[in-house]
């Protein structure tokens, strides 16, 4: 199995991309759901991060209240860290083992949408990086008609974020998106015939 890790900033457009992917015939993890399954209630994860943030970060239901999380792990670089430590390494495991029985039911194409693979130190799971580049206009322009965030805000999530160069110099490919999703279409019909067809 060929497996590819997509990376990228906010809103440069690894759903977009991901999406094509999936049209051309590859099987899809969004790390992000994998994250959202490791805070159900009683696992093993959701036990580590109650004993390390208390209960004050539960909901009623007792999943795990990523806002009231969130106020205390990004105000906070310690709490981030502390709990990046507990997510990242158990996430790892999560998806190795999604990977796993992809690849015993005989998935020959992986692509796993991580906005977090480098920096949660993932990438021994994928055979190539992949990285949505776009200039910071078109986010801006993207994102605010997406979810109506304020410029500023978007601004100040690229700036929190790993810097672009940063992603480059770990990418096996870089998918640049500035123009529009017809073009987008096209290059990944491209990398599909040239560089995925026939590996898996
Ligand atoms: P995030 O990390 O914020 O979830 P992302 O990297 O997954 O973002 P997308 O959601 O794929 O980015 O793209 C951001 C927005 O821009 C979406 O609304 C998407 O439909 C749109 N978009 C992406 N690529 C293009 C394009 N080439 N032309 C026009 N719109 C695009």
């Amino acid at each position: 199995m060929f497996v590819i890790g997509l990376t990228g900033g906010i809103g440069s457009g690894k759903s977009a991309v991901t999406a094509l992917l999936g049209e051309l015939g590859a099987t899809v993890i969004d790390a992000d759901k994998v994250g959202h399954q490791a805070y159900q209630p009683h696992t093993e994860t959701w036990q580590a991060v109650v004993d390390a943030f208390g209960t004050d970060i539960l909901q009623p239901n007792e999943e795990v209240d990523r806002r009231k999380l969130g106020a205390v792990v990004f105000s906070d670089p310690k709490e981030l860290a502390r709990l990046n430590s507990i997510m990242h390494p158990r996430m790892y495991t999560m998806l190795e083992v999604e990977l796993n029985e992809m690849r015993e039911s005989g998935v020959e194409v992986a692509v796993v949408e991580a906005a977090i693979l480098i920096e949660a130190k993932w990438t021994p799971l994928v055979d190539e990086v992949w990285v949505t580049v776009a200039d910071p206009e078109k986010v801006v322009e993207r994102v605010k008609q997406r979810s109506n965030i304020p410029e500023e805000q978007i601004l100040s999530r690229i700036k929190a974020q790993m810097p672009q160069e940063e992603r480059i110099r770990h990418a096996t490919v870089v998918v640049e998106n500035n123009a529009g999703l017809d073009e987008l279409r096209t290059k990944l019909q491209t990398l599909w015939d040239t560089r995925v067809k026939g590996k898996g």
